[in-house]
């Protein structure tokens, strides 16, 4: 049976245009681009070119990209690295209480070293945050806002070129953005962000690789020391084929936006309409400024892994909740932040679209779900 993947918010499959660039260059080259050899030199000039055609792509500047091993460590980087930097003793943050792990749990390990305190904004049933609320929060003692720009559950899109603006106010806090749901599937505007990151393979390029978009107005102490590759900020050997991968996969990502956006909402709101059809069903994602690219929906007195289960022993992959945590019992801690019951929240499903949808498989997932929902106890 082939499986119809409907999980491209989890992962996506490598392009085949980044996949054949990837194994070109494994086959052709092995240098150290840190070398200084000629090997070396050939290996850095490639590596720079993909750091330069990155830093086109996003309007900064190239010694602003830092290659790290995907958002996880970019999130990592850049929200300690500012902490530490901070002379201050009592430092203090703002961040919504929807953001993905490997943001919010650096601020409780941080949080757990008496490092700094947080504020976790709370979000509305529609998964939104409030712009009043946010400001009221800031404070001399502020040293950073972290902010998502899509949602990795819902799709909820937040405002953050409004933050940017009421953060103009404060020029002593630093804005971090998390894009991996956004880039390449949204537009992006990163001229008063001071720091954003994303991964490769969310935008058809390889796992292990991301970036950290870090401001040269901002410091930060480096998370990994050693032979001060990338600027200082990240030592270690480069793995620079896969970086050279990344410049093309957001290359192509962001060429082909447009159209695939208009592609994909298309099929949302298909499939939306086919779904609002479904008693059984209570949409969890927010109605407006959300990603088409996700919908999540809770399937009422019925278990997210069960139907997970169940859709995969029909032929069709979904998500459940935010891969990174999939396997944890806990229900989603979005959805609980939306007011939704715990009962609610582990009944839910995450469907994640892509240019490679089709409409069929949408029917035929639509006609699968309808068994399950009434053959399923
Ligand atoms: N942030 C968001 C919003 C994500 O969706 C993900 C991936 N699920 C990450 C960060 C972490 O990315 P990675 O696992 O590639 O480090």
């Amino acid at each position: 049976m082939e499986l119809v993947y409907l999980d491209y918010s989890a992962t996506t499959p490598v392009d085949k245009e980044v996949l054949n660039t990837y194994t070109k260059l494994l086959n052709l080259f092995y240098a150290n681009s840190s070398s200084i050899h000629s090997l070396g030199i050939e290996a850095s000039t490639m590596e720079s070119a993909a750091r330069i055609q990155i830093a086109d792509l996003l309007k900064v500047s190239m010694d602003e990209v830092i290659f790290t091993s995907g958002a996880t460590e970019a999130n990592n980087m850049a929200i300690k690295g500012i902490v530490d930097n901070f002379p201050l003793a009592k430092k203090h943050i703002v961040t919504s209480s929807v953001e993905h792990p490997s943001v919010l749990n650096v601020f409780k390990q941080l949080e757990a070293q008496n490092k700094v305190s947080v504020t976790y904004l709370p979000v509305d049933n529609q998964g939104q945050i409030n712009l009043q609320t946010f400001e009221k929060e800031l404070t001399s003692q502020t040293i950073l806002v972290s902010i998502m720009y899509v949602n990795n559950e819902t799709g909820a899109i937040f405002p953050i070129l409004e933050i940017a603006k009421i953060l103009k106010k404060y020029p002593h806090i630093k804005f971090h953005c998390d894009m991996t749901q956004a880039v390449g599937r949204l537009p992006l505007d990163l001229s008063e962000i001071d720091l954003a990151t994303f991964s490769a393979h969310k935008i058809y390029g390889l796992k292990g690789s991301g970036v950290l978009i870090k401001k040269n107005n901002v410091e930060l102490v480096p998370l990994i020391v050693g032979g001060e590759q990338e600027f200082g900020y990240r030592s270690g050997t480069s793995n620079w084929f896969a970086n050279v991968a990344t410049s093309k996969a957001l290359r192509l990502a962001l060429e082909k936006q447009r159209e695939r956006y208009t592609y994909v909402d298309g099929l949302r709101s298909y499939l939306l309409s086919k779904l609002a059809l479904m008693s059984e069903i209570v949409i969890n994602h927010c109605i407006s400024n959300c990603s088409p690219f996700i919908i999540n929906i809770s399937i009422l007195n019925k278990n997210s892994e069960v139907l997970s289960r169940a859709l995969e022993g029909k032929g069709f992959i979904v998500g459940t909740k935010s891969a990174c945590s999939a396997k944890a019992s806990h229900p989603s801690h979005v959805l609980l932040a939306m007011g939704r019951s715990e009962k609610l929240a582990l009944s839910m499903i995450r469907i994640s679209l892509s240019h490679h949808t089709l409409k069929s498989q949408l029917d035929n997932f639509l006609n699968a779900l309808t068994e399950i929902i009434s053959t399923l106890k």
